[in-house]
């Protein structure tokens, strides 16, 4: 569906996946199940027409936790044909509990990018008083239309009031809270910049983001590979759980604090873990590349300073840095859709999209300013 055309305003396409912000509570049942379609959601938010011309279509109406690598595709073939169209931006809305792993998608799979691509979610549906959907949609529209940024990111509420919103990087924010509508933080980065509400200033926090460039041409990568999975290391564990991913093609261990796994012998009752470190040289014989995330959070994997660590690091096991283990998941499945093997190995540890400083920086934590 098309709104009426005015030649003053930028175009935004608005695609629809989904979540939440498609959703209304279903009284019948207390349940949030049913969907607005795409016309209903323009109607409920009647100021982006005022920001822009709007163009918006349904590529699928699903909750994010269903979402599988084909709707990465179809996502990609979505924004593909709206960049053909011509238009300014594109705001695609998206389920909150995966959205952090689609940003980091086509932010990998849309090499070029030279449009900004929003990513936009709520906590609560639509037509709850709280909703944060419309200041989400409206704040995503505004930088879309009043700034030179290409590429993808995610637009959430700052913080709890209604001020502002924050434009975060694709591939290194993170929901951080079930419920609260600022649950979305950038880990290791800075956000790119903050949209407050009310006026519509836009102020980057981000000097060298990505801008749009004269000439630069798309170029979709969209295949991922499918066997790859996310382990997370916890004490207690057995061969067997490494072992399952024999037949995968890639695999990030979500280890402990610096990117450690239970593979050490410190005494009789820890024997069994030599064990582990068996079954993951195994796999990685087999073919499987083996990432190393923390699941910290923050921080970066440092594989040099810990005794299993080292012990990982021998066995071919490729630190992550201070990638999120969604986007190292992510971005493993791309390179591995795309590249031959030894060359996504390569890639692993360099930084193609802002997902890995490849340099310590100054540490960057949810106390200091990097949201003042
Ligand atoms: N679990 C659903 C999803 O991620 C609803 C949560 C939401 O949209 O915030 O699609």
């Amino acid at each position: 569906m098309e709104t009426e055309k005015d030649n003053k305003k930028p175009t935004i396409a608005i695609l629809h996946t989904g979540g939440t912000i498609a959703s209304k509570v279903d009284y019948k049942t207390g349940g949030v199940i049913a969907r607005f379609t795409p016309e209903e959601i323009l109607e409920m938010f009647p100021e982006l027409k005022e920001i822009a011309n709007i163009k918006s279509k349904l590529i699928a109406n699903m909750f994010s936790e269903d979402i599988r690598f084909k709707h990465y595709s179809l996502m990609c073939k979505a924004v593909e044909e709206e960049i053909k169209n011509n238009v300014d931006g594109i705001i695609l809305t998206h389920g909150t509990d995966t959205i952090g792993y689609s940003a980091a998608a086509l932010s990998f799979a849309l090499e070029n990018l030279n449009v900004p691509v929003i990513l936009v979610g709520s906590q609560r549906s639509s037509d709850r008083g709280s909703s944060d959907a419309a200041m989400n949609l409206i704040c995503a529209a505004k930088f879309i239309s009043k700034t030179d940024f290409a590429g993808a990111a995610i637009c959430m509420h700052e913080n709890t009031s209604d001020d502002s919103c924050l434009i975060m990087p694709a591939c290194k924010t993170r929901k951080l809270h079930t419920s609260r509508r600022d649950a979305f933080k950038v880990v290791n980065g800075k956000p790119i910049a903050r949209v407050s509400y009310k006026t519509g200033k836009i102020e980057f926090l981000k000097k060298d983001y990505e801008k749009k460039e004269k000439g630069r041409k798309l170029i979709v990568k969209d295949k991922f590979e499918e066997k790859v999975a996310i382990l997370k290391t916890h004490p207690n564990m057995f061969p067997e759980q490494f072992e399952f991913y024999k037949s995968y093609e890639g695999l990030v261990i979500e280890g402990t604090g610096l990117g450690q796994a239970p593979v050490g012998t410190p005494n009789e009752i820890s024997k069994i873990h030599a064990k582990n470190l068996e079954a993951i040289k195994k796999i990685i014989k087999n073919g499987c590349v083996v990432v190393m995330a923390s699941q910290c959070i923050f921080g970066r994997v440092q594989m040099h300073v810990y005794s299993d660590a080292i012990d990982l690091a021998n066995a071919g096991v490729i630190p992550g840095g201070d990638m999120l283990a969604e986007t190292a998941f992510i971005k493993l499945a791309w390179l591995l859709g795309n590249y031959k093997k030894d060359e996504a190995k390569e890639m692993v540890g360099k930084n193609l999209r802002g997902e890995l400083n490849e340099r310590i920086l100054a540490d960057e934590f949810l106390d200091n300013d990097t949201y003042s």
